[in-house]
């Protein structure tokens, strides 16, 4: 995932998971004379939620020397993510939750930021479990051809696509607390106000209840995906990635993702 020289620009929430990815890499980086490291923290706009996150994740920086850069919904979309949310309210939209915002406007923010600190890779604490999650996710929401993107080293199939890695892929959620117990690394347990909102909590839920039952299902949904991913992959490719008509960043259509839902929220 990572090379002796690469820079990494680590997603770091100030979540268990990515502050616990913070100080590993922060470990193996010392090793490496070659290989530079850096944080990005994306600012989402969500009262009483993530400030105190801000915090944790830029304290956590200091102590390990890091360099924390922070980007925000507002500075780029003109919104926050409450204001996004207070906007759907008024307008009656029921289709979309705010996750489903949320997820997309960060993507775009993580890559935009980690493109302009000239990072060679973007690496996120995404666990064993958020990638089970995300699997079947995107099965529901029957947009399997996703999952070819998402894997956990992806291609660089555009020159303004900074390459993702996942460390923690293989990593049970549990682990990754149970790391920064360990090392008593400060981390924000308080959860989102808009977590519960979303189907990706009742598959969660569902995930662990049978991982209970049946230990190491976890691992054979992401095994099982790994086996499938190449052959989801021949069609992916074929679709190629275009520029965005309004803002430039790759997408594979005309209109990227944000665009079209910075233009609804108009
Ligand atoms: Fe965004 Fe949803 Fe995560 Fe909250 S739970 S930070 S709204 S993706
Ligand atoms: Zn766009």
């Amino acid at each position: 995932m990572l090379n002796f020289d690469d820079k990494t620009a680590v997603a770091v929430s100030g979540g268990k998971d990515s502050v616990s990815l913070l100080h590993i890499l922060a470990k193996i980086e010392k090793k490496h004379p070659k290989a530079s490291l850096l944080a990005i923290t994306v600012d989402e706009g969500i009262k009483g939620y993530r400030d105190e996150a801000l915090k944790i994740a830029s304290e956590n920086c200091d102590e390990l020397g890091i360099k924390h850069v922070v980007t925000s919904f507002r500075e780029l979309y003109g919104f926050t993510l409450d204001e996004i949310v207070e906007r759907l309210k008024r307008k009656g939209e029921s289709g979309l939750t705010p996750c489903a915002y949320c997820g997309v406007l960060r993507r775009k923010a993580l890559n935009t930021a980690a493109r302009n600190v000239g990072a060679d890779k973007l690496a996120t604490a995404h666990t064993l479990d958020d990638e089970t999650q995300t699997i079947l996710l995107n099965i529901l929401h029957g947009d399997v051809l996703r999952i070819a993107r998402e894997k956990p080293v992806t291609d660089e199939a555009h020159p303004k696509l900074v390459q993702k890695v996942k460390p923690f892929c293989e990593i049970p959620e549990k682990e990754t607390a149970l790391y920064a117990y360990v090392r008593r690394i400060r981390f924000q347990s308080t959860p989102c106000p808009y977590a519960s909102e979303a189907l990706r909590n009742d598959i969660r839920q569902m995930l662990n209840r049978m991982e209970e039952k049946h230990t190491g299902i976890k691992f054979t949904v992401f095994k099982s995906m790994e086996r499938i991913r190449p052959a989801l992959e021949q069609i992916v490719k074929k679709e190629g990635l275009k520029e965005c008509y309004e803002c430039g960043e790759p997408t594979t259509e005309r209109i990227c993702k944000t665009c079209q839902m910075l233009r609804e929220l108009a």
